[in-house]
């Protein structure tokens, strides 16, 4: 099974990627957590991604796409992938459908997490992630039993920079140029299910599986 989600920053992607990973036990391949790993290892790539990310922007599909084909090529992907935050752009997706052709490949589904912009820039202040390990929370909605802490991990819980309101805002100026053309470019091959994302994560999980169980 291979997976696309789409929705804006926030919609619950990430939150949605994991459960279905766990259950499918499918790899949950997040280009956002690629990146944040590269930034806390130091590495150029994390270097040149912080830039944009910091900014809002995405980093240019040059640094994004061969680091997801050849993720996808790894023995793990075989069954199949959830990818969560990519592609982001129709370069992008366009470059993804190119690398499953030359494998006689394609994607069985793109999910798009439907969410209006009012509701993403609440949620975004309330997200807390993992310094350690990257997993997410919310203050409201999913708050760690630890406090402050990962429940996963024990390390501290932050709001990311780019969580920040005026990020966000940013964010999603982007996300409506460059990446919601993704729903119709995925309407198109006829793969696009779209769910409503403002209703509980546990009856967003379910109306996903409904999709997948069909
Ligand atoms: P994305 O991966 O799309 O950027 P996340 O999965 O990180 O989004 O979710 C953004 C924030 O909203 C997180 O703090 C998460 O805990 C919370 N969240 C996710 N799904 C829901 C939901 N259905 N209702 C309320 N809050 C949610
Ligand atoms: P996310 O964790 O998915 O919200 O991604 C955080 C940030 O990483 C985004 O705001 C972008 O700056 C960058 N990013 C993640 N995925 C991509 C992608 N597919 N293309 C370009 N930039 C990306």
């Amino acid at each position: 099974m291979k997976i696309v989600m789409l929705g804006a920053p926030g919609a619950g992607k990430g939150t949605q990627a994991k459960m279905i990973a766990e259950k499918y036990q499918i790899p949950h391949i997040s280009t956002g957590d690629i990146f944040r790993s590269n930034i806390k290892n130091g590495t150029e790539l994390g270097k040149k991604a912080k830039e944009y990310m910091d900014q809002g922007l995405l980093v240019p599909d040059e640094l994004t796409v061969d680091l997801v084909t050849d993720r996808l090529g790894q023995d793990d992907c075989r069954k199949g992938y959830i990818l969560d935050g990519f592609p982001r752009t129709i370069p992008q997706a366009e470059a993804l459908a190119g690398a499953l052709a030359k494998r006689g490949e394609k994607l069985d589904y793109a999910i798009d997490v439907d969410v209006p912009d009012e509701n993403i820039v609440k949620r975004m202040s309330g997200r807390r992630a993992c310094t350690g390990c990257g997993a997410t929370y919310h203050v409201v909605h999913n708050p760690s039993k630890k406090g402050d802490l990962c429940e996963v991990c024990g390390e501290p819980l932050v709001l990311r920079d780019d969580d920040k309101p005026e990020t966000v805002q940013k964010r999603l100026t982007v996300y409506h140029d460059q990446t919601q053309p993704l729903i119709d470019y995925y309407k198109g091959q006829g793969i696009l299910k779209t769910v409503d994302g403002t209703q509980p994560m546990d009856a967003v999980f379910t109306a996903i599986t409904r999709i997948l169980e069909v």
